[in-house]
């Protein structure tokens, strides 16, 4: 995979000795407002709302594909919002267009009574022979001041080939000015009403010369240990066609048009808060969006945390420990590859919104789709809104299997109606749901005949609201009795997850007692029986993980042996397919 590391280097070939310096907000209240130093009553909502499923509907009705458009005609007029490019100018460069953005948050505030608090989030840094660089961000106060923030960012800087060339034109409408009038039109939906949870919206800047934006935030967020729920960076979202190249996993082919799925990235398997965010945003949007849209989307719950050798604002968020995730429409016009042969629309002079096929002087035809960004606003919005509103996630506290029952209990610092306890096997989705009503503990049947389970369990309020899940479990069906766990076996290599796979999948397995060994490892091989990969692993008294990386270009089936001692404990089949 030549071109991986080639766009490594695009990527991440920028290197700054410095890291970021005098971060702060420029409005004070801002700060009041992140230490939970404010009274909710100095930022009452605007429009109310008789229930979630109400809520959710208003803010579908209020998503207006025509602004997003006005967003984007506006957007381009900056035609270089080049991370080093000017910032005196009025109408063209970075400067004009985060200054636009940040009139934008006022505009809606002045609209809501102004209750969303507006400024610029600035850092020192020498980027592109700049050192001055500045996030717009706009803060929705919630109403319990003690709750943890919730952010949906976007970065609003692009580039060209080069990647501090800031005369040349880049418009970048789909990268990501598609992205930036996402925020910017989610600010405007979501202000009127209330959330338990403060919302911070953001445009960053420098996530083309390495992420240095969404970076300075999430250290000033770390450092001033400011709660942090999570994380949704959209980046490229609005486009629909397929370019003649794309990062793995790539689309179909050229021109191919996809105005229906959404893809959602983000970093781990087992016990990870992003893919679990993940998981969350697709469960909000069938349960509480999917039923009232004429256009039902399809949310792709993807392995990896970005496309291969691709990088996003949500992993400096993520490398802080904070539950990050990042939505990319399905089909992209690139890679982000450059040189003479390369045509694709990603990180060229050609990120433009459209053209003018019949030379009347007016653009009639657009790369970026408004009403698919328009629904992947509707899915953003929900997702925060529920999550912002939700209640408190419980944990699990006690389970065991018998047979194929399962016992589980769950406990919660507040009492709720209702719980539901996601599971999974070999898929990064939940494979089903179980409640619990109006008690803490039950028994299950599951169907399941996987030697692994996941388990993890969410609250629902009496609004029917679920919270975030908890922390997964991971167990083994046994036929043996309660309590405890057993897999009759001393050392057991589970299924791998997921299975099938595309980029990377985790393998793992389960030791009932810490044993003595001196070698021990996995090894993977092909149809034909020869080594692919030899993964070296320590062996622990409980479950042990080992992540495989496939990359692409390659499917069918793998086989995984698990090797200890010099010898074999057992194999399992993995499918590949992309
Ligand atoms: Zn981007």
């Amino acid at each position: 995979m030549k071109y991986t590391a080639f766009l490594l280097m695009a990527m991440f070939g920028f290197s700054y000795s410095s890291a970021q310096v005098n971060m702060k907000f420029t409005n004070p209240v801002m700060n009041e407002i992140l230490s939970g130093e404010y009274n909710p009553v100095d930022y009452m909502s605007v429009k109310d709302y008789s229930s979630p499923e109400a809520l959710v509907g208003m803010l579908s009705e209020a998503v207006n594909p025509d602004s997003l458009k006005s967003y984007l005609l506006q957007l381009r007029k900056f035609e270089n919002r080049n991370t080093g490019s000017d910032t005196l100018s009025s109408t063209r460069g970075i400067g004009a267009a985060r200054d636009w953005i940040l009139d934008q948050f006022e505009t809606i505030s002045s609209e809501v009574d102004g209750r969303l608090v507006t400024g610029f989030f600035q850092f020192d840094q020498e980027v592109c022979g700049m050192m001055r660089h500045k996030n717009v961000t706009a803060l929705l106060p919630g109403t319990d001041p003690n709750a943890e923030l919730i952010i949906i960012e976007a970065h609003m800087d692009s580039r060209c080939e080069t990647g501090c060339d800031i005369d040349c034109l880049a418009q970048g409408m789909e990268d990501n000015g598609s992205g930036t009038a996402l925020v910017i039109e989610l600010a405007r939906t979501m202000s009127p009403f209330a959330y338990r949870n403060s919302i911070m919206f953001v445009t960053t800047t420098g996530e083309e010369q390495g992420l240095i934006g969404a970076n300075a935030l999430a250290e000033y967020i770390q450092v001033n240990e400011i709660g942090l729920k999570l994380v949704q960076n959209n980046d490229v979202i609005g486009g629909i066609i397929c370019g003649e190249t794309s990062s793995p996993p790539s689309c179909p082919g050229l021109n191919e048009v996809d105005s229906t799925q959404v893809r959602l990235f983000s970093r781990g398997n087992f016990n990870s808060p992003s893919k679990g965010v993940a998981r969350f945003v697709k469960l909000q949007y069938q349960e509480m969006l999917k039923p009232i849209v004429s256009v039902p989307m399809m949310l792709t719950l993807m392995s990896a945390e970005d496309r291969t050798g691709r990088g996003g604002d949500h992993i400096p968020f993520r490398e802080r420990g904070y539950a990050a995730m990042r939505f990319t429409s399905a089909n992209e016009h690139g890679n982000a590859s450059n040189g003479v042969d390369y045509h694709d629309r990603q990180h060229t002079s050609g990120d433009i919104l459209g053209v003018d096929t019949d030379s009347d002087g007016e653009l009639d035809s657009f790369f970026v789709d408004f009403n698919y960004l328009a629904r992947n606003v509707r899915i953003n919005a929900t997702a925060a809104a529920m999550a912002a509103i939700g209640p408190v996630t419980p944990s699990i506290v006690e389970y065991y299997f018998d047979g194929d029952v399962f016992y589980i209990e769950v406990s919660s610092e507040i009492d709720y109606p209702q719980y539901v306890v996601g599971i999974r096997t070999d898929f990064i989705d939940f494979d089903s749901l179980y409640y619990l009503n109006n008690t803490k503990a039950g028994f299950f049947e599951t169907a399941a005949r996987e030697l692994s389970i996941v388990l993890t369990v969410a609250s629902i309020d009496s609004n029917g609201v679920e919270s975030l899940f908890s922390e997964e479990i991971i167990t083994v069906l046994s036929g043996t009795a309660h309590p405890g766990v057993t897999t009759g076996k001393p050392i057991k290599l589970m299924g791998n997850r997921p299975n099938p796979f595309d980029e990377s999948t985790m393998l793992s397995f389960w030791v009932e007692d810490e044993i003595n060994y001196s070698d021990a490892y996995i090894a993977i091989t092909d149809a034909n029986g020869k080594l692919v990969a030899r993964l070296g692993t320590d062996v622990v008294k409980g479950l042990n993980e080992v992540l495989y990386f496939h990359g692409y270009g390659a499917s069918g089936y793998l086989t995984q042996t698990l090797v200890i001692n010099g010898k074999v404990v057992d194999s399992k089949v993995m499918v590949f397919a992309n």
